[in-house]
């Protein structure tokens, strides 16, 4: 069922004027993960303005997206598609109705090392991530090989500055520490 305030809670939430979309496909048209998607991005915002809040929050195209903000630069009405997707994957974790979590799982890791290291700690992260759904041992030979020929360090570099870092990811809702 529709929920009238669906669009203005996004609106806030977002600063973006979603309702200015009128519809003209430019987004989808530009985006490299719209084939992956159950609902294309110019979709999604159509689903926003009609209140299809269980629809969108549902949606597995929100996890295909790469985040490249074609969509955002696309756009005639300078609506931030990208920065929606990223704001709807967020809700659909904490609605319960996300149709997967392991991305949102990866990203969290990621962010949380780097606020800690200033830069992403691949191998860490990784571990971590692997540890966490129990198969600590996937894709070992591939992170050996990659160790081997440099492609990703052994031990973390902290970044000097890492206290300006961790207050952007603050400010923009991610964990700082
Ligand atoms: S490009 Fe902008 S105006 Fe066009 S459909 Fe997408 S969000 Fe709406
Ligand atoms: S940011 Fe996401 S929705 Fe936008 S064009 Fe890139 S993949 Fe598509």
């Amino acid at each position: 069922m529709p929920e009238r305030f669906f669009l203005s809670e996004m609106e806030e939430m977002t600063g973006i004027a979603v309702s200015e979309c009128y519809q003209c496909f430019r987004c989808t048209n530009g985006c490299p993960a719209a084939r992956d998607m159950d609902i294309v991005p110019h979709r999604i915002i159509g689903y926003i303005i009609s209140g299809e809040r269980e629809c969108v929050l549902s949606s597995a195209g929100l996890w295909a997206c790469l985040q490249c903000a074609a969509c955002s630069i696309r756009c005639p009405n300078g609506i931030d598609v990208a920065r929606i997707f990223t704001v709807l994957r967020r809700m659909s974790v904490e609605s319960g109705l996300a149709a997967q979590t392991n991305i949102h799982e990866f990203d969290t890791l990621m962010v949380e090392s780097i606020a800690r290291h200033g830069h992403m700690y691949e191998l860490g992260t990784v571990m971590r991530y692997r540890l966490s759904r129990r198969e600590l041992l996937k894709s070992y030979r591939m992170g050996i090989g990659m160790i081997k020929k440099r492609r990703i360090g052994l031990f973390p570099h902290n970044v000097a500055d890492r206290n300006n870092i961790r207050s952007i990811i603050k400010k923009t809702g991610g964990r700082g520490k």
